[in-house]
């Protein structure tokens, strides 16, 4: 059989913090691996939703898939703030030539996250398919994946056909939301899908370390989706819940289904979801607990002192990477047997790769803090170095310190998600009883959802600067904060 479906495939992602004052450069998104195509783009995220798109479509005999050269995620990781124009257009310019040089195309996939924010772009993801959709023409099928945290509206929609959530937080289903989407893709580009969707916006803003889908009422939407799409054939659900920290015309929850040419069902599935969540309102904003940094490290002595260890204090507030308020207090309170990784601090990284410490070197170094006020001042560390790497873009030093403390630092923000991807670090994790992570949610795949941590401590500095759930503290410029609730009394729309 020959191959008469040509899809092509474009990968751009990121979550922007718009806050931090590191804007995420072209430089940034290019670095070895990156930008990539062909066959390399198609395998860069086997585990990922590009991974799950990509098998499910080779089950397709007739299907060709066509890297388009694309950027991965930039070596900063979430770690950096608004994306310049340059980077956004030079990549988007080079996708666009690609794709009106390579056709005639039958479908087009998006592998995005949702949450980009760009510098002069209001609505960067529909404004991506929208100069896809010029290019291809208005007969070609467009299908994306998502990440929940994505902003996005009704403007993504009026380019493309369909897009695909993860449901769960962390974010355990992108692979299978990959396989869907190239599925229905394929239906659409058959005919077999007659795409009918609906939107709704839900005016509710928060912090996203509230968001975790294993509690409640957070997972009640999350079910609620599942649900609708088990009982109705051929209908897909989205509920996005946002991402606060960029700031874009388009934050808040959201949430879209897709019938196949039912519009009437899609209307009534995506109100019944939205008024829900209005319903929970004040549940989804209460439910998860936070402790000041002095009253969780507190805590987490009197469970290590109890025995319910491992322990994870999780700063979950820290968008540099650079923050040391939690190191501090551990310092100050005498907590031991602590590994706290990271502190993201790029000066101090280079200067120890171009001293070119060892493994048992004397370290006496302050280090974190000053990138902006939310991460604190540096702390005067003294110890020894257990090891000096190179790894995944970044320069790793290891140091012990204090009652067998360990300090990881690294060149940018790390979000630990899984206590044994410190032991490539030559650690042995069965001899911490306390982990001091900077992560919100995703930190529970590892520590949480498998029974690995007996003691969970979310945790945040007392002001109320970026990164904390006090998001009236951020000087939003394209987000009236009145529009939302807790910050204002909107109407639920009708
Ligand atoms: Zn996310």
């Amino acid at each position: 059989m020959g191959k008469n479906i040509r899809i092509a495939v474009l990968h751009f992602a990121h979550e922007t913090v718009t806050f931090l004052r590191n804007d995420t450069t072209l430089d940034d998104f290019i670095y070895p691996g990156s930008p990539a195509s062909g066959e390399a783009l198609l395998s860069a995220y086997p585990k990922s939703y590009m991974g799950g798109f990509v098998k499910m479509a080779r089950e397709f005999n007739e299907v060709e898939l066509v890297g388009i050269e694309s950027p991965l995620w930039p070596r900063t990781g979430t770690g950096s703030g608004w994306i310049t124009t340059e980077a956004y257009e030079h990549f988007l310019g080079r996708m666009i030539a690609e794709l009106k040089n390579g056709g005639p195309w039958h479908g087009v996939y998006l592998a995005l996250h949702g949450a980009m924010a760009v510098r002069g772009v209001a609505r960067p993801e529909a404004e991506l398919a929208r100069r896809v959709r010029e290019v291809v023409g208005p007969s070609v099928k467009i299908a994306a994946t998502f990440d929940l945290h994505g902003n996005e509206d009704h403007e993504f929609l009026e380019h493309a056909d369909m897009g695909f959530a993860v449901k769960y937080f962390p974010h355990y289903d992108e692979y299978l939301q990959g396989e869907r989407a190239a599925r229905m893709l394929v239906r659409a580009i058959r005919g077999d899908y007659k795409v009918a969707h609906a939107v709704r916006k839900v005016p509710i803003l928060t912090a996203t370390v509230r968001m975790w889908t294993g509690a409640s009422p957070w997972m009640d939407l999350s079910q609620r989706a599942l649900t609708w799409e088990a009982r109705e054939v051929d209908v897909y659900v989205n509920v996005f819940f946002g991402f606060p920290f960029a700031d874009v015309p388009d934050v808040g929850i959201t949430v879209q289904v897709f019938t196949n040419a039912n519009a009437k069902l899609a209307g009534e599935i995506a109100g019944d979801i939205a008024s829900l969540a209005w319903r929970k309102r004040e549940k989804l904003l209460s439910s998860t607990k936070i402790y000041s940094i002095a009253d969780g490290v507190a805590l987490a002595k009197a469970a290590t002192a109890k025995g319910d260890t491992p322990v994870v204090l999780a700063d979950h507030s820290d968008r540099s990477g650079s923050a040391t308020f939690l190191l501090k207090e551990i310092i100050a309170q005498g907590l031991s047997h602590v590994l706290i990784a990271t502190i993201a601090d790029a000066k101090a990284t280079a200067k120890l790769k171009a001293d070119g410490v060892k493994a048992g070197d004397a370290f006496d170094m302050e280090i974190g803090g000053l990138v902006d006020e939310s991460a604190g001042t540096p702390v005067h560390i003294q110890g020894t170095i257990l090891r000096a790497v190179e790894g995944q873009g970044q320069y790793w030093v290891v140091v012990r310190f204090g009652r067998d403390n360990v300090l990881v630092l690294s060149t940018y923000l790390v979000q630990v998600m899984e206590p044994f991807s410190l032991a490539a670090l030559g650690l042995d994790i069965h001899a911490f009883r306390a982990f001091a992570i900077k992560s919100r949610v995703h930190f529970r795949k590892g520590f949480d959802d498998n029974g690995f941590a007996k003691t969970i401590l979310l945790v945040e500095p007392t002001s109320p600067f970026l990164g904390t759930v006090h998001l009236e503290a951020l000087p939003y410029q394209n987000v009236d904060l009145k529009k939302f609730y807790p910050y204002g009394e909107p109407k639920f729309p009708r």
